[in-house]
């Protein structure tokens, strides 16, 4: 039995008070808590006084010049004060309420000082003194995230105990070929110097070690649970004639791009194979991902299946459903759109044809996958927009029905970095060509005063017989003031605009049927504006809309501008986004820059992941996000690459499945779960 999973009451020194404690922290095993990391390590390496600056906390080593002055005031506090030389360099040091301190050191002696530098009045205001020289052990101190009545102080002192008795016991997890190829510090080696640095290059060389593992390990479980899934699970094979598509495809309005062709035949050969295809579509904006979903949908249908689209708004719903009736009725397939609205008897005939298999194609919301919807054969789900779900929420999906195909369609690029942790288990495809002759949506970023010459501009639009869209205001958290923002913004365009002028109103709070009615009328032109919160994000199409208007636009990411730009320069006309901001920050500045300077998603996706970080990226809610305890996708994305290379080739190779020297990442993969209880050792 390994020791280190031995709770920590197994540890001298640690009591069940202490115990309980830790347990508060989520700390249980020997194994948590040495492996419980510092966040962050102040630093009291000793300070060149020309390199420091004004409000900085710093460490000085000086010699002491003046008999310290010891003032009291007010009941409890005092004022001690005194100079030291620092090279040559005469400055005041002051400690208050420490009086103690006073017969601590006298003339000529050496100390060292931390404190908080004031640079006007050339003072340290120390917090901590020491006498004689600094040790080496105390340059690099780490510090813990703590809670209850456990301090940092406090845990350090418990975690050197428990490396102390079992710190001999951890165990190389890493085959002996990486650690010699890449030069690795040991395990063992690495987690001491992580809580108690040798100096700021062990330091370096032990996170550099436990980067690499960490992103091995997560890398090894992405895909082992693709192979797992890939070949435990199997797939329906389809079976269809290549002309039927083809003609299918040659009827098309248009001839495909080649990305379109490139990834319509990547699917295809998913769908063809015994395998179960588990496949990431992505594609900016307008790339024509649609059209590529109805071959895959057409092509299921001629297996002998029924295909399913499940997208996450009603208003989405009913669009795709029209554009799927418009590809796939003349060819005498039934499309038909399940949401919240279909009730009574029709849901009731719905489901039932549904069942009976008289339906081919079903358009709706996530009520699709409920239980009271049942297909007669389901071959083939496909979602949109659905970036926002974890590997565990795909898994559930996978597991309704009888092992359809899934693909999931995006028109959020996701960066490479995150689309090799995210979507790891994974196959994607790209679209990464837009159909010719589209027109690029011009972007300008205008400050707030420039309101009515922006009015003026809409007005001319559509005096052309176009259409706007004005985007409002963002509030993080709260939909409410979001709701009164477009409220604010629509009335005042309302006062603004004569009467000759219809402007609609659309926000999270209306019901769906009204929401329904408002989109209807905006793209039948029955307004002419359509005053917004981000319920339009996704999605929508009206060809007729020319202007985006997006009021604070510094609120939101690039990636979400991008979708808003992308409800615009959908038809033959050119179209204009107008970004209102005046951000306050120049990475704000930057960002709406960046805006006005390219069109391409996935340059914008990899801009906001580096400027706002891998949290912000799909928003706080539900990001699906691996959560790293000491890598950071972002600034260790070469490790990154290096440990999923690696894990492909390990999970490939037969060596990896039976060789001793693997046998312990095996028995992590064991440990997650993600072979679904295979055990391998
Ligand atoms: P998205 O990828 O954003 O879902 P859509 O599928 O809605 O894009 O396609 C955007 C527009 O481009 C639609 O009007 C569609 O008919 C058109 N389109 C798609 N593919 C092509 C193509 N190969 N050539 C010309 N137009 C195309
Ligand atoms: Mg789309």
């Amino acid at each position: 039995m390994n020791k280190l999973k031995q709770n920590i009451t197994n540890i001298k020194g640690i009591g069940e008070e202490t115990a309980n404690a830790l347990n508060e922290m989520g700390i249980y095993t020997i194994e948590q808590l040495i492996e419980y990391f510092p966040y962050r390590y102040e630093d009291y390496r000793l300070r060149d006084m020309n390199e420091i600056k004004h409000g900085e906390r710093i460490t000085i080593e000086g010699k002491v010049h003046s008999e310290p002055s010891l003032t009291f005031y007010g009941k409890k506090k005092s004022r001690l004060q005194f100079r030291i030389f620092v090279n040559h360099l005469l400055i005041k040091v002051v400690f208050f309420n420490q009086p103690y301190l006073k017969k601590q050191f006298s003339i000529g002696d050496v100390v060292t000082i931390t404190g908080k530098w004031d640079q006007h009045r050339q003072t340290i205001t120390g917090s901590i003194l020491k006498t004689g020289q600094i040790g080496h052990q105390q340059e690099l101190r780490p510090i813990y995230s703590v809670k209850g009545n456990v301090t940092v102080k406090g845990i350090a002192r418990l975690i050197a105990l428990a490396l102390n008795q079992f710190g001999e016991l951890i165990l190389e997890i890493l085959p002996e070929e990486m650690i010699s190829s890449y030069k690795l510090m040991s395990r063992k080696d690495a987690v001491k110097n992580f809580h108690i640095p040798k100096s700021r290059e062990h330091l370096k060389h032990a996170r550099r070690r436990m980067v690499y593992e960490e992103f091995l390990l997560f890398q090894l479980k992405m895909q082992a649970m693709r192979k797992f899934e890939r070949e435990h699970r199997g797939g329906n094979i389809h079976t269809f004639s290549e002309e039927t598509i083809n003609q299918f495809i040659s009827s098309l309005p248009f001839p495909l791009t080649n990305a379109q062709t490139r990834v319509v035949q990547e699917i295809l050969d998913d769908m063809a194979s015994p395998y179960r295809m588990n496949r990431l579509l992505q594609g900016d904006v307008g790339s024509g991902k649609t059209v590529v979903a109805a071959i895959a949908l057409f092509a299921t249908i001629k297996a002998g299946n029924q295909g399913a689209l499940m997208v996450p708004t009603e208003i989405l719903a009913e669009q795709h459903a029209l554009s799927l009736m418009d590809l796939l009725a003349s060819h005498g397939l039934n499309v038909a759109l399940l949401t919240s609205s279909v009730k009574g008897k029709k849901r009731k005939d719905l489901l039932k044809q549904l069942q009976d298999g008289v339906i081919d194609v079903i358009v709706g919301t996530h009520a699709l996958i409920q239980d009271e919807v049942n297909f007669n054969k389901l071959g083939l789900v496909i979602t949109d927009e659905q970036h926002r779900f974890g590997v565990e929420q795909r898994r559930i999906l996978r597991e309704k029905g009888e092992s359809p195909d899934v693909l999931f369609m995006t028109a959020t690029p996701i960066p490479r970095t995150l689309a090799i942790t995210v979507f790891g288990d994974m196959d994607v495809s790209v679209i990464d060509e837009m159909p010719a002759g589209r027109k690029l949506v011009k972007t300008y970023w205008v400050n707030h005063t420039m309101l009515e010459r922006i009015l003026a501009f809409i007005l001319k639009e559509i005096n052309k017989g176009h259409q706007a869209y004005v985007i409002c205001p963002l509030i993080e958290e709260s939909e409410k003031l979001d709701v009164q923002n477009a409220i604010d913004v629509y009335t005042m365009l309302v006062q603004f605009f004569s009467s000759k002028i219809k402007i609609g109103l659309m926000h999270g709070r209306l019901s769906s049927g009204e929401k329904e009615e408002v989109m209807k009328k905006f793209s039948e032109n029955d307004y002419q504006i359509l005053v917004s919160t981000t319920v339009v994000e996704v999605g929508v199409n009206v060809p007729n809309a020319t202007v985006m208007v997006i009021y604070d636009a510094e609120r939101f990411g690039l990636s979400q501008l991008h979708q808003l730009r992308g409800r615009v320069g959908r038809g033959n006309d050119q179209s204009y986004c107008i970004l209102i901001a005046d951000p306050k920050t120049d990475v704000g500045k930057e960002r709406m820059t960046i805006m006005t300077e390219t069109n391409d998603g996935f340059e914008l996706s990899q801009k906001d992941l580096e400027l706002r970080g891998p949290g912000d990226f799909f928003g706080k809610k539900q990001s699906g996000l691996p959560e790293f305890k000491i890598a950071d996708m972002v600034h260790d994305f070469k490790t990154l690459e290096v440990a999923r290379n690696d894990a492909a080739r390990l999970i490939s190779s037969s060596s990896f499945w039976q060789d001793e020297q693997y046998r312990l990442l095996r028995s992590y993969l064991n440990e997650t779960g993600v072979l679904n209880g295979e055990k391998l050792d």
